[in-house]
């Protein structure tokens, strides 16, 4: 064989492995009925086509709850496709879970009217502010061509913090929950009263956290959270876990932020000064560390500034 061949063929055999790795769509049933795809633990690249966030389904006796549709319109319509070969049901609800991008930019294939758009009484702003820039950086992060043809989009059934919205699939009642400020300023919950799983993007598994909003707001909902009775908990990011497992480690970080960060105060340390100082040690072993630890000494040196 010539050098030719053989580097045509290597690059075969690339391109199928990267294409194996982008297009495989896999589902895991985590609860009864509860269907989830997980996505990478990575942020979004060409490589991983910005599957990087974990979405699925609930399904009940008579129709399907969709949570979330992932990063991008192709993931979408892999999941589309997904729910109509294991369920055969109808889809009634799509469930946005929050105004990140790895989230929601699959939701187009579920337009219709059939179909209710679920999502806090915050999101449609969020939604509207950053379609510009979200699907540009979802274009540029991805190359998935598919984002190009992304539309923005209405939610068409609102989530107020002090009302939970009840659903009825069919002998199955999900409770959605609307929070305050925790991740972001528009995270909504999926409570499923069956199984007593709990989906909350609130929550991450391994890879960092990243605070958007307030640091305190979320270590306050999940202490509400450690207060539900639950079996399961499914991350917006990672594995399915337990309560308390899911709960330890977000709560022993937050209060490292918070704890180091008050200290700084008091000794009017400076944000680039903290930013140095902070123990170097990634103690709850978190994935991405270096991208997401610095900007958030940054927030919530910030938001500690004038408590
Ligand atoms: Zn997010």
């Amino acid at each position: 064989m010539t050098f030719r061949k053989h580097f045509t063929s290597l690059l075969l055999l690339l391109i199928s492995f990267f294409a194996t790795k982008s297009f495989s769509f896999n589902l895991e049933e985590v609860a009864d009925k509860i269907y989830v795809h997980f996505g990478f633990q990575e942020d979004a690249n060409k490589i991983n086509k910005g599957d990087i966030s974990n979405i699925g389904f609930i399904v009940g006796d008579k129709s399907v709850l969709v949570i979330d549709t992932g990063g991008t319109p192709s993931i979408g319509e892999a999941l589309y496709k997904k729910i109509n070969d294991i369920s055969g049901l109808p889809i009634s609800y799509v469930v946005i879970t929050h105004s990140h991008p790895d989230h929601y930019f699959g939701t187009n294939v579920f337009i219709n009217e059939s179909i209710d758009i679920i999502g806090h009484s915050k999101l449609q702003r969020s939604l509207d502010a950053n379609f510009e820039f979200y699907k540009n950086l979802q274009l540029v992060n991805t190359r998935d061509q598919s984002v190009k043809e992304f539309k923005n989009f209405k939610i068409t059934k609102i989530v107020n913090i002090d009302k939970n919205l009840t659903i009825d699939l069919g002998n199955r009642i999900i409770e959605i929950k609307a929070w305050p400020s925790g991740h972001t300023d528009n995270d909504l919950s999926i409570f499923d009263k069956k199984t007593r799983t709990l989906w909350t993007e609130n929550i991450f598994i391994r890879r960092t956290p990243s605070i958007r909003a307030s640091v305190k707001g979320w270590k306050k909902n999940l202490e509400e959270t450690s207060k539900m009775d639950l079996n399961l908990i499914i991350p917006g990011h990672g594995p399915v876990k337990k309560k308390n497992e899911a709960l330890k480690p977000m709560l022993s970080y937050f209060n490292r932020l918070i704890d180091n960060t008050r200290k700084f105060h008091k000794n009017n340390l400076s944000l680039s000064k903290a930013i140095e100082k902070f123990p170097s040690e990634n103690i709850e072993s978190w994935l991405l560390y270096n991208i997401y630890h610095p900007s958030n000494i940054t927030k919530v040196y910030t938001e500690l500034e004038w408590e």
